[in-house]
């Protein structure tokens, strides 16, 4: 399997590694949204959210949080966002499950512009249906 983010664990690819441990390693990002922007991933495979084993979700979050304050103390940023792209329709180019900590400052580059839909009657409780459906 060819997988960037495995060859940067194994250090067969070149990263500027900010932290590692056990379970997790924290790097940056070498095409940054802003200066600072920081991937965490698992160090075991996994493609996504969906199928990162529960162990591993639960440190990459206490991670994901450690090295968001690290960024924050450091780069002093206005806020930052927590992003999973999940999917290729969602944006996912790495297949290798991984939290984007992207640090952000008022009025930059970046930004989520949605065009935001409105439920027609009913509908909101079908969609509500649906997913509680499958809640377990
Ligand atoms: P995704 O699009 O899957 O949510 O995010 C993948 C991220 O990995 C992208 O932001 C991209 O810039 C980053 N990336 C891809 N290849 C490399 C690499 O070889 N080294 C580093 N440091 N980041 C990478
Ligand atoms: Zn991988």
């Amino acid at each position: 399997m060819n997988c960037i983010f495995c060859d940067i664990i194994n250090r067969k690819a070149n990263a500027e590694i900010l932290f590692e441990n056990e379970k997790v390693l924290a790097f940056l990002d070498v095409r940054p949204v802003n200066y600072g922007h920081t991937l965490v991933i698992p160090k075991t495979h996994s493609e996504n959210f969906l199928s990162v084993c529960k162990e591993d979700l639960l440190e990459l979050i206490r991670i994901t949080q450690m090295i968001s304050g690290a960024i924050t103390k450091s780069i002093n940023p206005d806020g930052f966002n927590i992003v999973t792209n999940n999917g290729t329709a969602a944006g996912q180019s790495v297949f290798h499950f991984h939290f984007h900590i992207i640090p952000r400052f008022n009025n930059d580059a970046f930004s989520f512009k949605p065009n935001l839909k409105s439920y027609s009657n009913g509908t909101m409780r079908e969609f509500a249906d649906k997913i509680r459906a499958k809640i377990f």
